[in-house]
């Protein structure tokens, strides 16, 4: 198991952002991670990453424990927050090659090189990130999450914002990247999960309400598109 993650809680002061929530994840999977605003993707997300921590549960990360062992969690997971902050003042290489420094990258022009092609960064490699449009900025954030050739990834919102054709093509790089790595995604999009996931996660007021393949999930509700699950999971409809 790539994720595990058992009974994990989170409160913020009394707001309890997400509760007693148990779920795993495979190698090799695309996990969609579903839920209104408010629901606690986000939440998860950053524990999963390392960068807060639960108040009560456990949550594994390729096996190393997110808070006693959160050194060896970022060395295997790439991150893109759902805000995708950005220097905007560096250039795309140089960002590239400050965030191969942080992960002390063997041989950084090479690997650099490598992710500027593998996420299409080619014809805008030379410009400013605060000259880029949002497509090309989600580029660099998915460059920056893999530079260290994580074996998971965990990917906020990758698609929000962008327009159809950028849309196709950060989704045919999710798929690419998923044939190889675990990749947990969260989105509002309902077509995204039908053209890249695997399986499907849904949360709704910081609890799972359902977890299984996409087909399995599809199976269970004979007839419905997942837009329909979604719903009738989160809306009180079902
Ligand atoms: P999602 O990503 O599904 O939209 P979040 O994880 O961002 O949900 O938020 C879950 C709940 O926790 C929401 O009610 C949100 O307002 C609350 N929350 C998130 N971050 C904070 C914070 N830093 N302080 C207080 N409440 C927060």
């Amino acid at each position: 198991m790539s994720i595990s993650v058992q009974s994990l809680t989170k409160l913020y002061g009394k707001q309890k952002a997400i509760d007693a929530i148990t779920f795993s994840t495979q190698p090799g999977k695309v996990t969609g991670f579903l839920g209104p605003n408010g629901a606690g993707k986000s939440t998860t997300m950053k524990i999963l990453t390392g960068f807060i921590p639960q108040t009560t549960g456990s949550a594994t990360v390729c096996g190393f424990d997110v808070v006693s062992q959160s050194q060896e969690v970022r060395r295997n997971v790439g991150y893109l927050p759902e805000t995708n902050p950005q220097y905007l003042e560096m250039y795309v290489k140089e960002s590239l090659a400050f965030i191969a420094d942080v992960h002390q990258i063997h041989n950084p022009a090479k690997r650099i090189a490598e992710v500027i092609e593998q996420t299409g960064l080619g014809p805008e490699h030379h410009k400013k990130i605060g000259q880029l449009s949002k497509g090309y900025r989600q580029r660099v954030g998915l460059a920056q999450a893999i530079i260290h050739d994580p074996k998971v990834l965990i990917l906020d919102e990758p698609t929000s914002g962008l327009d159809p054709n950028q849309l196709v093509g950060i989704r045919q790089l999710i798929r690419e990247l998923g044939q190889t790595k675990t990749i947990i995604l969260s989105t509002h999009i309902m077509q995204e999960v039908d053209a890249v996931c695997d399986d499907v996660i849904i949360i709704n007021q910081g609890k799972i309400v359902a977890s299984d393949s996409l087909h399995g999930i599809k199976e269970q509700y004979k007839g419905k598109s997942i837009e329909q699950i979604f719903i009738g999971l989160t809306s009180g409809l079902a």
